[in-house]
């Protein structure tokens, strides 16, 4: 079985029995952030920490990326292209987060609704690993 890897070190918690997003707060205005940075664009300070974010949260809005992005940055498959769901996800009480969502399924989102962090495989690296990246699914009703 290939490895799975992240797509990117230091955006979650990997591998992991529970893996997180990891965003940063600030510690002088509270103000949190994804991804984590060392400055705080609220308030300009430096006095921020590292903090897993929740996963669950509220589709704050949405598309269907219905065409291959441009390659590069996209590694995926251009000639099997699927369109997928991305979107903004306002994790609860945090902050809203650029994602990927698990559906390109017009009748299944819904501004408002209740999403969960998952993780998806995205594309086979040059090593043969499963390259993953976060996304968020609809919850069951
Ligand atoms: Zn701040």
């Amino acid at each position: 079985m290939a490895d799975q890897v992240p797509i990117e070190k230091g955006l979650f918690t990997w591998p992991s029995e529970d893996p997180r997003l990891i965003g940063s707060r600030c510690l002088d205005c509270n103000a949190v952030v994804f991804p984590a940075q060392s400055g705080c664009p609220r308030c300009a300070g430096d006095n921020t920490q590292v903090k897993e974010l929740g996963t669950r949260g509220t589709l704050w809005t949405w598309t269907i990326q219905g065409y291959p992005p441009k390659s590069p940055p996209f590694e995926g498959d251009i000639d099997n292209f699927e369109p997928f769901g991305v979107g903004y996800v306002e994790i609860h009480d945090e902050v809203k987060v650029e994602t990927r969502l698990t559906t390109a399924n017009l009748d299944e989102l819904q501004i408002g609704m209740e999403m969960e962090l998952s993780f998806v495989p995205l594309y086979q690296d040059s090593d043969g690993n499963d390259v993953i990246t976060f996304a968020f699914a609809p919850c069951e009703a």
